[in-house]
């Protein structure tokens, strides 16, 4: 192992963006070890990248945000870091999250909360979560670009609420080997930087097969979805009618309207769309996702890594085993309300009421969006070449979130299911595997109304695309953008 440093312990980033660092200065030759040996000629040579603390890395520790995983080394890198290092980056830093993934404003971490650099009225606001710490790093410039984790909207929402691009592909182009589950059906390697250009770039050199991960798309599949894109020119756009909320919040609304003309004066089309199962995916989501976590999380036990209780091993104590013992002190609040909700709706008395209804909403989710979209799914019919529809859509336009960021403050008043909302317009690409991006949108003069200086002046705005269509929907954000 190299040299590092834990941040909270070291010199530090007020915003407790980052959990630890490499120590350039020890002399042990974490210089080269971070720059590695470029395999790759890339645009990425000497750009420094930071990781989320969900991906493991070999020089740096590997926490996930969560005291179970304290003092976690793994043995090896990623995929996606080794793809990284192969084309000459730096890995500068190991950024802070929710937990183990689980929430939507990066305060649910052992690590202390993010703050976002912006504020209202004297008081922080939430950089989003759970890639919060890679948001603000981004945003920031304490790193070119970064690595986040999305399982229902963690590399979207922090990037709309810190200003910068956070773009999630499809489901099983990025290898997940390496990367700590949270719910493995959902969960998906996203890209944070300043802009589109920079996003595409990381994307494009971590997009290859990994045959260590079960689900990374074989070859012939990517090929077959190459040869499909959409393409750019003019595209098609879709505005779903479900999304237009009460919750909305008139600048966010403003913003949107905005750029829907924007898109429509450069010679775009706009489509009304509907979705109908959209308003049940939230639900959905936050049945399947804790139910895997309950799964995924059973092997943190105390024996295999990271955290033990203290005390005698073989003992019980307070009547508990070693293993309940550990969780109990190991898990933060979110994780342990996520593992119980996940228990019981996989429980034989639940599972049908839940588990497989939430299955279904999922189904329905995704063939909401087979039905709009102009391409069909590559994942249902090999050959898409003559099944397009020239009703459907290229690309959807959504806003990424319902409000602009909210204080910390309001967050910790906020009940879970509250603070769940976040999630609502990010949650059903997610269940579908689709490819979607959140581009920062500056507000008018008219939207900052009663905003002070330091507030947020950009709003995130979701392309969202057919599955496989990522390049389209990269294009498609670069005329947002
Ligand atoms: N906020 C959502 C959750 O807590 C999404 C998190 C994520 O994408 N990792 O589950």
């Amino acid at each position: 192992h190299a040299r590092y440093i834990v941040a909270a312990e070291g010199r530090h980033d007020s915003l407790d963006a980052i959990i630890s660092f490499p120590d350039t200065q020890s002399g042990e030759g974490a210089e080269e070890e971070q720059h590695g040996q470029a395999t790759i000629s890339s645009g990425l040579a000497g750009k420094s990248i930071a990781v989320k603390d969900n991906i493991v890395t070999k020089d740096l520790p590997t926490t996930a945000a969560s005291r179970i995983l304290a003092g976690y080394a793994s043995p090896f890198d990623a995929t996606v870091v080794k793809l990284l290092r192969q084309h000459g980056a730096a890995i500068s830093s190991k950024t802070n999250l929710d937990e183990f993934g689980m929430g939507s404003h990066s305060q649910n971490t052992n690590a202390g909360p993010v703050l976002s650099p912006y504020s209202r009225n004297g008081l922080p606001l939430s950089p989003g979560g759970s890639s919060g710490g890679s948001a603000v790093a981004v945003a920031t410039e304490q790193c070119w670009a970064a690595l986040g984790t999305d399982t229902g909207g963690s590399v979207r929402l922090p990037a709309a609420y810190s200003g910068v691009v956070g773009f999630k592909p499809s489901y099983g182009l990025l290898s997940r080997w390496g990367v700590i589950q949270y719910a493995n059906s959902l969960d998906t390697v996203g890209v944070l930087a300043q802009s589109v250009e920079d996003a595409r770039q990381v994307f494009r050199s971590l997009d290859v097969f990994d045959a260590e991960d079960p689900t990374s798309l074989p070859v012939s599949v990517r090929q077959r979805m190459r040869l499909q894109n959409s393409g750019s020119g003019q595209l098609r756009i879709g505005v779903p009618k479900e999304y237009n909320i009460q919750e909305l919040s008139s600048s966010v609304r403003s913003a949107y309207a905005r750029t829907l003309n924007a898109l429509l004066a450069a010679g775009h089309t706009l489509h009304q769309i509907s979705l109908p199962s959209t308003r049940r995916a939230l639900s959905a989501y936050y049945v399947l996702a804790p139910a895997e976590a309950s799964s995924n999380l059973a092997k943190y036990d105390g024996i295999r890594y990271g955290y033990r209780t203290s005390g005698p091993d073989a003992l019980p104590k307070d009547n508990l085993p070693l293993y309940a013992q550990t969780r109990g002190e190991g898990f933060g609040e979110e994780v342990k309300r996520r593992i119980l909700l996940g228990a019981y709706t996989l429980s034989s008395e639940a599972i049908d009421n839940y588990f497989i209804q939430a299955q279904k909403v999922r189904r329905l989710v995704q063939q909401d969006f087979d039905r709009v979209f102009a391409q069909s799914n590559p994942l249902l019919h090999a050959d898409t070449s003559n099944s397009l529809n020239a009703e459907g859509v290229d690309i959807i336009l959504t806003p990424t979130a319902p409000t602009l960021p909210p204080t910390v403050e309001e967050v910790k008043r906020q009940s879970p299911v509250e603070s769940y909302m976040n999630d609502v317009f990010t949650v059903p690409a997610s269940l579908a595997g689709l490819p979607a991006i959140s581009v920062s949108v500056p507000l008018s003069g008219q939207e900052r109304e009663g905003l002070d200086e330091h507030d947020v002046n950009s709003v995130g705005m979701q392309v969202i695309g057919q599955f496989g269509d990522d390049e389209s929907v990269l294009a498609a954000a670069k005329v947002v953008e």
